[in-house]
């Protein structure tokens, strides 16, 4: 893995490569839709394929560092995707989850989840306390605190979700390069029961109002930090701050296509503007060569997370999508936008239900009439 000392740090950290996960939700099409069947699928744990709409007699192949299939549980994506990283936070380093991808392709459910199926947010929480208490029994000498704080942004605008009079919140870096947000809510966390008091409403209250397409939720980022302080109880008393930011992005469709004027343009362009730039920061990262220049300062988003995305950070994006052909372009650019590589097969994509009589389906049935034995 390539590594290298990004400008501006002093040389003191090294850049780490941001891990990239793709997860797809399961096939919900309506009843009417169902004839059509998926328009991409899983390979293994590491590739999938999607149909290629420019050729149907080829499927265009992608690796990442993970792929997770329709049937892949919350803890199944928290094991392998967050869980391995939170350690870094009790010795005072960074780290950032982010989930990408466009509006209904389970961003949300990843990261919050459901009462019965809690994502990747309550249960890294849960792991932080638990890794707290065995670090508190392990090692007298420190002590440890936890706390929260939640915002969004939203128009290039950064937002506490936990006053209750939010203001545009200044973005500030320190002797250290240390990004701080003066002003934002800390609030202190003793356990979990703690934590679902605070987030829960907060959550809710970002979520509410408003018709799907054009929901606020799909239009801000919204950004739950966990700071985890641990403290020498012997002189001299060294602190130590590690960083968890846990973050649901705004929808990666395009925005020109959901109907823009007015305050929608807006949003639109400061959408576009942050994930264009957290695209280009992501690339630079894991860009191999030195001199490569890194851009956070090019959007909100990517500058609030400078001290947690490269540098010594661990930073894991899972990229979701979604398996209906109403969601395709979508998919495409989701997927370009995280691949690690891709590949083009002269091979057409292999359908497990075949009922819509148009040429490029039959030719994927003749196809796998004559390979039998090569796909189920
Ligand atoms: P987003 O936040 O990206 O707009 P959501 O998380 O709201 O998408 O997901 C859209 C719908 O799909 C929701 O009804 C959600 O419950 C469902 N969903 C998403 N991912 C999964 C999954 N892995 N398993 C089951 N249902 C899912
Ligand atoms: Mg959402």
């Amino acid at each position: 893995m390539a590594q290298r000392i990004p400008a501006g740090d002093g040389g003191a950290k090294r850049t780490s490569q941001v891990r990239v996960a793709v997860r797809l939700r399961p096939y919900m099409a309506r009843e009417d839709d169902k004839t059509e069947g998926p328009c991409v699928r899983g390979l293994d744990a590491q590739n999938l394929e999607i149909i290629n709409w420019r050729n149907a007699t080829e499927t265009v192949r992608y690796h990442f560092d993970a792929f997770h299939d329709e049937n892949t549980t919350q803890q199944g994506v928290f094991l392998a995707s967050v869980k391995p990283i939170l350690p870094h936070i009790l010795s005072g380093q960074n780290a950032s989850v982010f989930a990408y991808g466009p509006t209904g392709a389970g961003k949300t459910h990843t990261m919050l989840g459901t009462p019965e199926h809690p994502g990747m947010i309550p249960r890294a929480i849960r792991e932080v306390f638990n890794l707290v208490r065995l670090r508190g029994e392990e090692q007298e000498d420190w002590d440890y605190s936890v706390a929260m704080s939640y915002l969004e942004i939203y128009n290039e605008k950064v937002l506490d979700l936990l006053s209750t009079s939010p203001q545009d919140l200044p973005i500030r870096e320190d002797k250290d390069h240390n990004i701080l947000i003066p002003g934002l809510t800390q609030t202190p966390l003793t356990s979990f029961a703690n934590f679902d008091r605070h987030f829960i409403p907060a959550s809710l209250n970002r979520t509410t109002a408003s018709t799907k397409l054009n929901q606020r939720s799909s239009r801000s980022h919204a950004i739950l930090l966990i700071k985890v302080v641990r403290t020498q109880r012997c002189p001299p008393h060294r602190q130590q701050t590690g960083k968890l930011y846990l973050v649901d992005l705004a929808g990666s469709e395009d925005n020109r296509r959901t109907g823009n004027q007015g305050i929608r343009l807006k949003e639109s362009g400061a959408i576009n503007l942050s994930l264009f730039t957290l695209s280009k920061v992501v690339d630079s990262l894991n860009a191999t060569g030195a001199g490569v220049r890194v851009p956070y300062r090019d959007s909100k988003l990517t500058r609030l997370l400078q001290d947690s995305l490269g540098g010594s950070a661990h930073a894991v994006m899972i990229a979701n999508i979604a398996p209906e052909y109403a969601f395709y372009f979508d998919t495409f650019s989701a997927l370009n936008f995280a691949a690690k590589s891709k590949l083009v097969v002269n091979k057409p994509f292999v359908r497990e239900t075949l009922t819509v009589p148009v040429p490029r389906v039959k030719r994927a049935r003749e196809e796998k009439e004559a390979e039998p034995q090569k796909k189920k």
